[in-house]
């Protein structure tokens, strides 16, 4: 951290904030320029509250250098990450080959689960998500199957081999949906809810983390630390679109992200092109641009029926066009040298 002081600044000034950095257990060194004086602070500043720093008398500005975030950082790990998904199939997220996970937005019956994932495998996909426990608008809306959700997405990784991600949202759940998923999905809604990613953190299967509706890329870093903090170091990032004032799309899917989380940290990131726009017509030109951009993997909506989905079947895709996508993203893939 390089604390500049106002050029006004005292010597005694000075020798407070050094006095400060020491009782925080940093050092200091300080540069006497012709104009002003900067004092860089040496240790782990994270552990340094720059708020309070700029409020000392004769502080000008504060400039972290490093990021608030350690474990996710690719200061800490130059090698990016390469998380297995689980399954039979051997899907990872972050390796040269690219990971689709695909499924209904909800498991709504067995039928219509077995169908789904039959078809999502056929297509090439190496991971199946579905919804048992669903985070709803409106709590009259369908909640989801619960256990009996968990059971049949466990009896389709069975019969395909496909890695089964699923969301959790709440504590109390944790026991219950790792028991059947292979990849805990922690939803936009409970990005910061941080009980949760301590206990998902606690747990030794990847986690699907989802950018919060309003959340900074800082934000959703330092939600991953959380995770990461309590030794699970499985994170696999997903952007899927936040909120802003555009009406055409549900979401607006942001994916210079992508580029953007690769360049500060070691996490894989997948992108939901469904949450990301909210229309089934926008999802196959996303998926290309998302791989094109590097993402490493994407995660999609995709219904034998959209029509009669119980929940977000306005942007579920169909098994037909899962497999165009897929084809096309063989092409675009090796285009940047890596595999769908
Ligand atoms: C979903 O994947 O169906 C979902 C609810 O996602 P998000 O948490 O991104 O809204
Ligand atoms: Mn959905």
């Amino acid at each position: 951290m390089i604390i500049v002081m106002e050029v006004v600044a005292t010597k005694e000034q000075v020798e407070h904030v050094t006095q400060l950095l020491r009782e925080m257990g940093m050092r200091e060194h300080v540069i006497v320029g012709t104009e002003r004086t900067v004092v860089a602070a040496l240790g782990d500043e994270r552990k340094l509250d720059v708020g309070r720093m700029e409020n000392v008398p004769g502080v000008e500005k504060v400039m972290p250098v490093l990021a608030p975030y350690k474990l996710a950082s690719r200061e800490v790990q130059r090698e990016r990450s390469n998380i297995p998904l689980g399954g039979s199939l051997g899907g990872a997220a972050g390796g040269k080959k690219i990971a689709v996970i695909a499924g209904p937005c909800s498991v709504e019956d067995r039928t219509q689960l077995l169908e789904i994932a039959h078809a999502v495998k056929e297509a090439g996909a190496t991971g199946l998500r579905g919804g048992a426990f669903k985070p709803r608008t409106s709590p009259y809306a369908f909640q989801g199957l619960g256990e009996k959700g968990l059971e049949i997405l466990a009896e389709a990784r069975e019969k395909t081999g496909l890695a089964v991600v699923t969301e959790v949202m709440s504590i109390d759940q944790v026991p219950l949906v790792g028991k059947y998923a292979d990849v805990f999905q922690v939803g936009a809604r409970n990005m910061q809810n941080y009980n949760l990613l301590w206990a998902v953190g606690e747990q030794h299967k990847p986690v699907l983390l989802k950018r919060g509706l309003s959340a900074t890329l800082e934000e959703f870093l330092l939600a991953a630390e959380y995770v990461m903090s309590r030794g699970n170091n499985q994170v696999i990032l997903c952007e899927r679109g936040i909120r802003t004032f555009e009406g055409y799309c549900r979401n607006t899917l942001p994916l210079a992200i992508v580029p953007e989380v690769h360049r500060v940290s070691h996490l894989p990131i997948v992108v939901d092109p469904s949450q990301g726009t909210g229309h089934a017509h926008l999802v196959p030109d996303m998926c290309r641009a998302a791989v094109a951009a590097g993402a490493d993997g994407l995660i999609i909506e995709c219904h034998h029926d959209p029509e009669h989905a119980l929940t977000d079947g306005a942007q579920s895709i169909t098994p037909s066009s899962l497999k165009n996508i897929m084809m096309g993203l063989t092409r675009i893939a090796q285009a940047i040298d890596r595999d769908v």
